[in-house]
């Protein structure tokens, strides 16, 4: 099975200060793989090398096979992302935040309009569509905001900290809906946080912590690595006094 996912030895280093070491791992269809690091750990970084903000100059990246350097337009397509910082336009509404996305991806009017319901209503989210995104609270903003990534159905959904400083109902919200793509639709998602709450029992472990990646696996192969017995004692094993949690 070609990984939707693939990261070869990739280092980065911001003039001359190394923020990523030697990464190397896969995510497959079916899996949530939760980046798991303290603050400056490097996973925004790792993110904007995969989406090409920033170009890998060591290492490779494949999404589904295609060498984003080489093949960028069919690998970046089969991408879907949600960026650290939100990107939505305030002044337009929730639809024409969306409507814009999908003709960038070459979707006609009512392609978009269907896909933009769905999206939508899955998040339950359709009956704010002709709101203007300023009105929204920022659970709501992050919703749209993962609905515009998945119109395009990615192989590959890239989440950066989306849950953060949102109340907990908000949170759960995301976190459950995430979790039922994975499942239902055997999407590839890897997620970055610094929190423990998120992780499902399912999903799979990536930590990173000053640019390496210290431990990956399931969560019992993460725990017989550590010889620890929980999530939090292996997370600070692993990072020691760099945790922030
Ligand atoms: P995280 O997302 O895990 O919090 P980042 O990828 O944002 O980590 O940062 C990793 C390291 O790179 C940190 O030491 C941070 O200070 C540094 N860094 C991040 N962005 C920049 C930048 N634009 N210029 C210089 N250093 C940066
Ligand atoms: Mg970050």
């Amino acid at each position: 099975m070609t990984a939707a996912l693939a990261v070869a030895d990739v280092s980065f280093a911001y003039s001359g200060k190394k923020a990523l070491d030697g990464l190397s791992f896969t995510v497959n269809a079916g899996d949530c793989t939760i980046l798991l690091g303290p603050n400056g750990a490097g996973k925004s970084t790792l993110f904007a090398l995969i989406t090409r903000l920033y170009d890998t100059r060591s290492g490779s990246i494949q999404l589904c096979g295609f060498n984003i350097k080489k093949q960028s337009l069919q690998a970046l397509s089969r991408l879907g992302v949600v960026f650290q910082q939100p990107t939505l336009d305030m002044d337009l509404t929730v639809q024409q935040n969306l409507r814009y996305h999908a003709a960038l991806h070459g979707m006609g009017g009512r392609l978009a309009k269907l896909r933009i319901q769905e999206e939508l209503e899955r998040f339950g989210m359709y009956e704010r569509r002709s709101e203007a995104v300023r009105q929204l609270n920022g659970g709501h903003r992050r919703r749209v905001e993962i609905a515009r990534a998945l119109l395009h159905k990615p192989t590959l959904l890239l989440l950066d900290e989306p849950t953060v400083g949102l109340d907990v109902p908000s949170r759960q919200v995301i976190v459950e809906h995430v979790h039922e793509l994975v499942k239902q639709q055997q999407m590839a998602v890897l997620w970055a946080t610094h929190t423990f709450d998120e992780v499902y029992p399912a999903d799979r472990l990536l930590i990173l912590h000053k640019g390496q990646i210290k431990a990956q696996g399931s969560l019992p192969e993460v725990l017989t690595q550590t010889t620890t017995t929980t999530l939090h004692a292996a997370f600070a094993a692993l990072t020691q006094n760099g945790a922030r949690v």
